[in-house]
């Protein structure tokens, strides 16, 4: 192996804690106890999985958290007059609606609900729309994408004046890395489902980000060596020597990627982790704006 593996698993324990010091000072102030409400509509097991995971962490961290678990067959008007209610109640500083919503509800107008200043996933239009904006600084930052760039910066890798790719357009990961890196003066390419010889842009990059949710599927040709990949996808792959039946692996084929790039995340254990962490970092951050 030749890359340099940064270590996701390490770097959000390290983040956690930093939190956890930071909310006892502040409780230990007499302050209040930053508090997440959740929010998960219907019984999808992994939506469930991910928000007990967020929970779990708010309790390891020191801080409160809500739940707030719904029918799948709420109304739009319910879930509205749930986030104004949660908008409004002092004791709650985040909000954090699980993704994807059932179908029938719409998720733009949800998102757009939630107040700015409890949006600690940073999903709404505006946080979205100042991180677009050459001189202006969302209150928060999408939690995924700010895992992998803080995984880039501990790790060294130089972004000012590296030329980057990120692999997939979407909201909550592509588009706001893409806009993330353009922030710290790299150039930037998205590219997604209709780019034409991805393998040729990307062998061009300094610096990769792959999230489009497809199995290894850039192969170890593709990396330009010496490159920094940061590895977002988690995809099951079966595998019959494991008692599930599979395992994770991520959009980057691992085994062959380590061989040519310069840093290199693992999957599990390296964007996955930084998620939580960072939006127990929002979530502190929302009670420090709100209750100063
Ligand atoms: P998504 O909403 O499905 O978006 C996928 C993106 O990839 C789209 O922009 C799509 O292009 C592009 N794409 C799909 N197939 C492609 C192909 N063959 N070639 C080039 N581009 C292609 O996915 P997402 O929510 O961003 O998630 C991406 C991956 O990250 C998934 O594996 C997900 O599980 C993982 N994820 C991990 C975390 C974490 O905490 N580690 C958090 C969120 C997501 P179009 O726009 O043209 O359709």
């Amino acid at each position: 192996m030749t890359a340099q593996l940064i270590d996701g698993k390490a770097i959000a324990q390290q983040v956690r804690e930093e939190v956890a010091a930071k909310v006892s000072e502040r409780t230990a102030g007499g302050k209040s106890k930053p508090t997440l409400a959740t929010v998960l509509v219907g019984d999808r097991v992994d939506s469930a999985t991910y928000v007990a995971s967020k929970q779990k962490a708010c309790a390891e961290l020191g801080m409160g958290s809500i739940s707030h678990n719904l029918s799948a067959d709420i109304s739009q008007e319910d879930l509205e007059k749930l986030i104004k209610s949660l908008n409004d109640d002092m004791s709650v500083h985040g909000i954090l609606v699980q993704l994807p919503l059932p179908a029938h509800l719409n998720e733009e107008r949800v998102l757009q609900l939630i107040s700015i200043e409890k949006d600690v996933d940073g999903f709404s239009p505006i946080n979205i729309g100042r991180l677009a904006q050459k001189g202006r600084e969302p209150l928060f930052v999408p939690c995924t994408p700010y895992g992998c760039i803080y995984l880039l910066e501990k790790a060294g890798v130089k972004i000012e004046g590296a030329n980057a790719v990120v692999l997939g357009r979407s909201n909550i990961v592509g588009m706001p890395a893409a806009l993330l890196l353009i922030g710290k003066n790299a150039t930037v390419t998205v590219c997604h489902s209709r780019t034409q010889d991805l393998p040729g842009v990307v062998r061009q990059v300094d610096i990769l980000i792959a999230a489009i949710g497809k199995s290894e599927m850039v192969r170890g040709d593709w990396i330009k060596p010496g490159a920094a990949v940061i590895d977002v996808g988690i995809n099951s792959k079966p595998d019959a020597t494991r008692k599930s039946g599979y395992r994770l692996v991520g959009d980057v084929c691992f085994d062959e990627a380590k061989e040519v790039a310069g840093f290199i995340t693992p999957v599990p254990g390296g964007v996955g982790p930084m998620t939580i962490a960072m939006l127990m970092r929002n979530t502190y951050r929302a009670a420090e704006i709100q209750d100063p």
